[in-house]
């Protein structure tokens, strides 16, 4: 099928699924979990229901998009109408999940949901914009390959048959076995700042047949043959992390927080060559989980305005934008500062959420439980829990009267539900819904501030010496390489 030219109008879906064992595969439409018009849904804690896609000249909506999305009614508050169900991979479960991502269908114009898919799910966009995925990566393949060949004449190597011969990009890889290769290479030379060009060097060569993988080395030669393969990957690897953050958050949000915020962001302005914004959260088993965004030259420039806490919150909500969060923003940040000389310093108002959460469990005579439940059902998407949470309180109060929280004693919660997630995470514990306020405002310790980079890390990025010598630009600017770099280089947690 690869060899299919790509204009005929019914080459996209169908014929996908013969390419699936073969990466970089393109995308299956029988995969997609879609649910039927009439079917209600809970989004954004809002019942909707499923429209069937009809524009509005009554007639059906023939966009393939409508093969990986609903619209629905009514809007959610933040004005979206339509869901994405694209299946993903939950970094949590391993399990696939759908997307999930809401966006808005103004005067039924479907521009935002098709960005949503190109930026998000490039293989389902190559299908539906009948651009396949075949011609992408020919395309992707065949001009660095030419260029590569006169490059590599200079030095006496040649690089093959180049992209004519190859019906498709995978054949760069060798299978799977030769892109997951290709992929731990990429994110070895991001982490080492390495340009991705060390991966094809001799001497690495050498090594890996040094260490006794010999069957290795073939696939070595033919994976990173051409660099253009590797910087396909870097791409690639860079969206894949994006995904599984979004999703990780969003998981987060929907399944554990319910809507009560939980990030706590911190801009980081001793990172280079653009300010990097902190991410950190207690996952549902109480532990601390870290990311780093790594922004473009506009949330940079509102970044780097030290003076002014409006701009450092404007570049923040931009970088989540460039990340896919932003509608999310106010549901998801709890804690917002900025990082000066290795202090940290609160932006914006006081967190009156957190104080107020923090002080009651910390069973501060001032805090009364009124003010949290009134946080509690401002936030909380999950409505009608008020009785149970009050049960909770009851049970809570008593147990902190008795140890020590009552007779001037301190109380120390923290120390408590440092001890408690354990029993909560397992469902065992008694107190789920005022554990997920207490790890909502991260009551059991912030995570750190270590600086990111060391100065030789720094060095090395000011001097671009990470980036192929005699870089081009065709595969991106250099901002956005360093970008792809940086973000793969400091969320390994997240591949
Ligand atoms: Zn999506």
């Amino acid at each position: 099928m690869t060899s299919e030219p790509p204009a005929g109008p019914s080459s996209a879906g169908d014929a996908t699924p013969s390419a699936g064992d073969t990466a970089p595969s393109a995308f299956n439409f029988s995969s997609v979990d879609l649910p039927k018009p009439g079917d209600k849904l809970v989004l954004d804690g809002k019942e909707v229901t499923v429209l069937s896609p009809v524009g509005r000249n009554g007639r059906p909506l023939r966009s393939k998009l409508f093969e990986v999305g609903v619209m629905f009614e009514p809007r959610t508050d933040e004005g979206q109408d339509f869901l994405c169900c694209v299946p993903i991979p939950d970094s949590a479960t391993g399990k696939t999940r759908r997307c999930g991502a809401l966006l808005k269908i103004p005067k039924g114009s479907l521009g935002n949901p098709l960005r949503h898919v190109k930026k998000k799910h490039y293989d389902a966009y190559c299908c539906i914009s009948k651009e396949s995925l075949a011609k992408k990566d020919r395309d992707h393949a065949k001009a660095p390959s030419e260029k590569r060949k006169r490059a590599r004449g200079e030095n006496g190597e040649t690089s093959g048959q180049g992209g004519q011969s190859r019906p498709g990009f995978s054949g760069n890889f060798g299978g799977q076995k030769g892109l997951d290769l290709g992929r731990r290479c990429v994110a070895f030379c991001c982490n080492q700042l390495l340009p991705l060009d060390a991966a094809g060097k001799e001497s690495f060569t050498a090594f890996v047949r040094f260490i006794g993988r010999t069957g290795q080395v073939k696939l070595l030669r033919t994976v990173t043959e051409a660099t253009s393969s590797l910087y396909y990957l870097l791409e690639r690897e860079a969206h894949e992390r994006q995904e599984a953050l979004v999703g990780r958050i969003g998981d987060l949000k929907s399944q554990f927080y319910w809507g009560l915020p939980f990030l706590d962001v911190s801009v980081d302005h001793r990172f280079v060559p653009v300010p990097a914004v902190r991410i950190s959260f207690r996952n549902e088993r109480g532990k601390v989980e870290e990311a780093v965004l790594v922004g473009g030259a506009t949330s940079a420039a509102r970044l780097r305005q030290q003076d002014s806490d409006q701009a450092l919150e404007a570049g923040v909500r931009d970088i989540f934008g460039e990340y896919g969060l932003e509608g999310a923003y106010p549901r998801l940040v709890q804690r917002l500062s900025v990082v000066q000389g290795g202090e940290r310093r609160p932006l914006g108002p006081p967190a009156t959420r957190s104080a107020h959460i923090s002080g009651y469990l910390n069973h501060d005579a001032g805090r009364s439980r009124e003010e949290v439940l009134r946080v509690f059902e401002d936030c909380c998407e999950r409505k009608g829990l008020r009785d149970d949470l009050c049960k909770e309180m009851d049970a809570y109060e008593s147990l902190a009267r008795g140890g020590g929280g009552g007779d001037g004693l301190p109380w120390d919660a923290a120390a408590f539900f440092g001890r408690q997630a354990e029993a909560e995470s397992s469902g065992e514990g008694r107190f789920p819904l005022i554990s997920r306020l207490a790890c909502s405002v991260q009551l059991t310790g912030e995570a750190p501030q270590d600086a990111l980079q060391t100065t030789r890390e720094v060095r090395i990025i000011q001097a671009k010496d990470f980036i192929v010598e005699g870089y081009d630009g065709e595969f991106g600017t250099v901002e956005e390489l360093t970008r792809r770099t940086l973000f793969i280089k400091h969320n390994s947690g997240l591949a």
